[in-house]
């Protein structure tokens, strides 16, 4: 069987083809991803010309050269790691202080650890924490045992104080001069 150069030719040339076509496509797409790839992570129009070029240029090699040099972070995480700060010192500045030693203190704590000022109190029937001013408790309704109460009745004021007899009028009158300075 004889041997036809024409059709290795052929088959070189098709190759040679196939494989141009590849490379020439690969360097296309590498130029799109880099320039995608850089302007998430930069809004400075000379790094994206220069992340383009440096790859536009040198190819593969290129890429690896703007892999190490491109920006860490792209704009979403940028942004997302700097709303991450935000909410971490905001949740610093809302933690209360001790009014006694001003340090920073817990919300459910009772006493401040380091300087024992009282910084809450416990309701007697849930048990739940209250403000120091609090006469009531806001959960369960129950009155602070021995709070001022403003809007205390005449009777609940009287209930108290032991019944004044009026026959011992004189007496109790007589006591109570007895405690006046002598004259
Ligand atoms: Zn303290
Ligand atoms: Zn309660």
């Amino acid at each position: 069987m004889p041997f036809d150069p024409d059709f290795l030719t052929n088959l070189v040339l098709l190759l040679a083809g196939f494989g141009g076509a590849f490379l020439v496509a690969l360097w296309i797409s590498l130029v799109i991803w880099t320039y995608r790839d850089i302007r998430a992570r930069t809004r400075d129009p000379l790094m994206h010309l220069l992340s383009v070029f440096l790859v536009a240029v040198l190819n593969l090699p290129g890429i690896l050269v703007y892999l190490i040099l491109r920006p860490p972070r792209t704009l979403e995480e940028e942004y997302q790691h700097t709303l991450e700060e935000e909410a971490l010192l905001q949740s610093l500045e809302e933690q209360p202080f001790c009014p006694g030693c001003e340090r920073r203190v817990q919300d459910d704590w009772q006493i401040c650890p380091n300087c024992q000022t009282r910084l809450r109190k416990p309701c007697t029937a849930c048990g739940r924490l209250l403000e120091l001013p609090w006469n009531i408790c806001p959960y369960c309704a129950t009155p602070v045992p021995g709070a001022y109460r403003e809007t205390i009745s005449l009777d609940d004021a009287l209930q108290g104080l032991s019944p004044i007899d009026p026959q011992k009028g004189p007496q109790t009158q007589g006591e109570a001069s007895s405690f006046s300075p002598p004259v």
